[in-house]
């Protein structure tokens, strides 16, 4: 699986290529790379009365440029402001599933936002666990209902935390034979 890692805003370029250099790790046959470029959030993903951004709207942003860019199995669009989804006060990402558009929003995965004092490691590793998941998703995998597995949902960081970067065993499965089928 060949997959695209997309500013969507501004992102640190750093946290960037920790996920291009973590997510071959997970996924079989997986190469990342970091698109130079990136894409600015469309305006009209921000409600002013929430003070958030419609993740919607910014991963159908992502789903037109994986389109132009068909060279790319999956395009992870990352993103650095708060994103909420119909129904839920805030989200840590969202995809298509399937699908070969992802986005995670890196707001509320840093200790800073908990006033917590843990390193960037924290902050990574949940970045990379948001990523898989996401992926996940475009893979056609759906929540998982073990704790421990990447697939389970987050309704909070502690969810996250708690969980691992990989999958359980038979979504390891299940996304290695949706990877077998690409291209
Ligand atoms: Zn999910
Ligand atoms: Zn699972």
């Amino acid at each position: 699986m060949k997959v695209g890692i997309l500013s969507v805003g501004q992102v640190p370029r750093e946290v960037l290529l920790e996920l291009g250099h973590a997510l071959p790790k997970v996924f079989p046959d997986t190469a990342c790379s970091v698109f130079n470029e990136q894409v600015p959030i469309p305006a009209d993903a921000f409600v002013q009365k929430r003070n958030q951004y419609n993740s919607s709207v910014i991963l159908s942003q992502v789903k037109v440029f994986a389109a132009s860019n068909a060279g790319f199995d999956r395009v992870l669009g990352v993103i650095d402001v708060d994103v909420f989804a119909s129904g839920l006060n805030y989200v840590f990402g969202e995809a298509y599933t399937p699908g070969k558009a992802a986005l995670i929003s890196l707001w509320r995965l840093k200790p800073s936002f908990y006033g917590e004092t843990a390193g960037s490691d924290v902050f990574v590793s949940r970045a990379v666990k948001e990523a898989v998941h996401e992926l996940g998703h475009t893979l056609g995998l759906r929540h998982c209902a073990k704790g421990s597995c990447v697939m389970h949902f987050s309704n909070s960081i502690f969810d996250t935390d708690k969980k691992q970067s990989l999958f359980c065993g038979q979504d390891y499965l299940q996304a290695s034979l949706a990877i077998s089928t690409l291209g």
